[in-house]
């Protein structure tokens, strides 16, 4: 249920419905969010206990209203339909920022890690990205630097002043990471890991989840919910899904975009890279992101990808990353977003 509280409704209104959703017996989720105009309360939970509290007879109420969708925080409803805008260590997400999101794919050597960094951010990236726990489908691939990673993700940091994400693959080392990195990303393999997802939601970290691999949008954004119920603050990623189509990676659809606009207010950004599974349409399909009105990309980048030990074809080689971002921003630009 959403509890819409008139645009005058005062402090003390709205206090006192919040007490009232606090003290019924149904433990109830409770989240107010201060819109423009109006404040809106959400009950999540048992809603026949809503019902029988005659909340639109409270004073400052507008109105009660379900919400009507299987997810429930994630819903655009929660908000107004008001779009989600984060701070991320000075870095804006959402609404009119268009976030580039740039860096290896994995830590594979320090240094090279740190220059792809110090490139990424003097080509316009906003955020760097690089994993250290990698989610291999071979037992017998590189996993990544695993916890020798952290003092690389610390100096990729350092070096640039911007922001970084990386994978968390399970809940070992999991607040050692939420000390070194400022979003925490939870892969397409781990989106139904809901025990994860509620770990991850308690580490005081904004977190990027990625739509699971065989995932509807559905359950994408129910998963999303049980990070929202301890952290407000999750970017959803879509990076395409299996379909009988295997000439891509994965297939991107990029109506996912408009249609994600439509029923939720979390921002949204498209992992170009893991969706075509190769740098010569990379370019392309981001340009398409920024053009369907994503609120970023996370695009993965280094120095010599054919030397990469993990995904080296689908990387953009760094040299040609200003190059890149420029075209990327220009078609964001389009739809009135800047660089963030
Ligand atoms: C990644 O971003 O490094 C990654 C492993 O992506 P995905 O979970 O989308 O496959
Ligand atoms: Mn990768």
């Amino acid at each position: 249920m959403v509890i819409i509280m008139f645009p005058e409704a005062t402090e003390e209104e709205i206090a006192v419905v919040e007490k009232r959703l606090a003290d019924s017996p149904a433990n109830l989720h409770i989240q107010r969010t201060d819109g423009e105009t109006l404040t809106i309360i959400a009950a999540i939970g048992d809603t026949s206990a809503v019902d029988s509290m005659r909340l639109e007879s409270l004073s400052g109420v507008d109105r009660v209203v379900p919400i009507s969708k299987p997810y429930k925080l994630a819903s655009n409803e929660v908000k107004h339909h008001e779009p989600s805008v984060y701070e991320i260590e000075g870095t804006k997400i959402g609404g009119n920022h268009f976030c580039l999101i740039a860096g290896p794919c994995t830590v594979e050597d320090h240094d090279t890690a740190v220059r792809d960094a110090m490139i990424c951010a003097e080509g316009g990236a906003s955020m760097l990205r690089a994993g250290i726990f990698k989610p291999r489908t071979s037992t017998f691939a590189f996993q990544g630097p695993g916890t020798d990673g952290f003092r690389t993700l610390v100096e990729m940091k350092e070096r640039t002043g911007l922001p970084v994400v990386s994978e968390l693959t399970s809940s070992q080392y999991a607040e050692e990471l939420a000390e070194v990195v400022d979003v925490i990303q939870i892969g397409a393999r781990n989106m139904q890991n809901y025990k994860l997802l509620e770990i991850v939601g308690k580490l005081g970290k904004p977190v990027l989840l990625k739509r699971g691999l065989a995932s509807t949008l559905d359950e994408f954004l129910q998963a999303a919910d049980y990070i929202l119920k301890n952290q407000e603050e999750v970017i959803l990623c879509e990076r395409g899904i299996r379909t009988f189509e295997t000439a891509t990676r994965f297939t991107l659809d990029v109506g996912v975009v408009p249609y994600l606009k439509l029923h939720t207010h979390l921002p949204i950004v498209i992992d170009p890279s893991h969706a075509s599974g190769d740098r010569k349409i990379v370019p392309a399909v981001s340009r398409a992101a920024a053009a369907v009105g994503a609120d970023g990309i996370i695009v993965e980048t280094t120095e010599n990808p054919e030397n990469a030990k993990c995904d080296g074809p689908q990387q953009l080689f760094t040299s040609d990353f200003k190059e890149f971002a420029d075209e990327v921003y220009g078609h964001a630009e389009l739809l009135g977003k800047n660089p963030s």
